[in-house]
């Protein structure tokens, strides 16, 4: 089969609700992938940072063999050997009292959505239905209704109401507006500690400092979204120890199997996780012993191989390469280990056009909006892949 039978299949067959690049993926190791005819590439998305540890690492992949063939689901109707080894390694890493597992970041979204509103309503005395969530504009948490409920973004939610009532926006990275916007029944705040999805924006210095304190003073749980963030990539194991702060609750997913499989975890340094009674959430899969396994070897790969300390050492050689490309196109190079992102003026036809010229360049990444390109290679890359992508990107964006 030749690369356009593979997209003739998926366009007549599958719902077109994402618009890739036409590059078909066969194999891929660390920070390389190949196409269905062979062709190299490095891949500076890393699957929206799901595949930190780099493709197909050996240790994660040896973890999820052995355990596939012992044994994957149990579901919680009974205990496995695997989840309690997860929790309690999760909890001394993080510094987490309670951990509550589930499989799509949406869905660890959507589980403290219902912990803190349940523990606004038996510990902060919010009367019945009426909790309060405040959240940020241009966030990104997911796709469930409830999550696109409070989306600011117009193709996110156009033509997918009623909504979840609850929530209320206010914007970015302004901790007044968080201030102005609390009221009795505000039970948490949810909010990303850079907001990957909108491009990479990071907030004002002390912004987390200051909206810790908010929460604080009122009775408010802290809710960081570090989906995309957390597991080393912006330079350290979560985003909120660039603040020095701890979330009451931290959400983590993706990078969370190394990319082998869908595992999140909510984490709560409170008590707020404990509010849970048996029956009153669950997941088919979540927690199940293969899961468990992969998150265990990818957190092991993380800490061991010493990819935190590297993703902050390669990110600065990054971002200093971007830094130095001079084309009057470029409006903003903005980052943090190796999140990073290249803003594009919008003379300049968008970001979409460098992506597909990048592709040919042999480098994988990804518009996000019209005019932003984010580069977030595995956490594994060494100084000359830098150096490499940096030639690359160099020439198509000087070009
Ligand atoms: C990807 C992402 C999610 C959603 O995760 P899924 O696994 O796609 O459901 C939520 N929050 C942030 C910040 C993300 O980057």
């Amino acid at each position: 089969m030749k690369p356009q039978d593979y997209i003739d299949l998926e366009n007549r067959y599958g719902a077109q609700n994402y618009k890739p690049l036409d590059v078909v993926l066969s194999k891929g190791e660390g920070v390389w992938v190949w196409d269905v005819e062979d062709n190299r590439y490095m891949d500076c998305l890393s699957a929206y940072s799901a595949v930190n540890q780099g493709h197909c690492h050996p240790r994660i992949v040896a973890a999820l063999q052995e355990q596939a063939e012992r044994l994957p689901l149990t579901s919680r109707a009974f205990r496995n050997d695997q989840l309690g080894l997860l929790y309690e390694e999760l909890c001394r890493l993080t510094n987490s009292h309670k951990v509550l597992p589930m499989n799509s970041g949406a869905e660890a979204v959507e589980t403290a959505i219902k912990a803190v509103r349940k523990w606004g309503y038996m510990e902060k005395g919010v009367p019945e239905n009426q909790a309060e969530i405040i959240v940020c504009a241009n966030n990104f948490h997911g796709r469930t209704i409830s999550i696109v409920s409070f989306s600011t973004d117009s193709g996110a939610r156009a033509g997918f109401g009623p909504f979840t009532p609850g929530f209320r926006v206010i914007p970015f990275g302004d901790a007044q507006a968080f201030e102005q916007a609390i009221t009795p029944h505000t039970v948490a705040l949810l909010v990303e500690p850079i907001q990957g999805e909108a491009g990479v924006i990071i907030p004002p210095e002390g912004y987390l400092r200051r909206v810790r304190e908010l929460c604080d003073t009122h009775g408010i749980q802290l809710i960081l979204d570090e989906i995309q963030t957390g597991l080393g990539r912006t330079g350290k194991l979560l985003a909120e120890e660039h603040e020095g702060i701890e979330a009451d609750i931290t959400l983590i997913g993706k990078a969370l199997s190394g990319g082998l499989y869908p595992v999140s975890a909510v984490l709560s340094n409170t008590e707020v996780l404990g509010i849970l009674r048996p029956g009153e959430h669950g997941s088919t899969f979540g927690g199940n012993p293969l899961a468990c396994a992969v998150a265990r070897a990818a957190l092991n790969v993380l800490v061991e191989e010493g990819l935190i300390a590297n993703a902050e050492l390669m990110g600065q050689r990054f971002m200093k390469g971007l830094r130095a490309i001079a084309n009057p196109a470029v409006r903003d190079v903005r980052g943090r280990g190796l999140l990073l992102a290249v803003e594009l003026d919008p003379s300049a036809g968008g970001a979409r056009p460098y992506c597909e010229r990048l592709k040919e360049a042999g480098l994988l990444c990804k518009e996000t909006h019209e005019n932003t390109i984010r580069f977030a290679p595995p956490l594994v890359i060494t100084a000359e892949q830098v150096d490499w992508a940096l030639e690359r990107i160099s020439s198509v964006l000087s070009a």
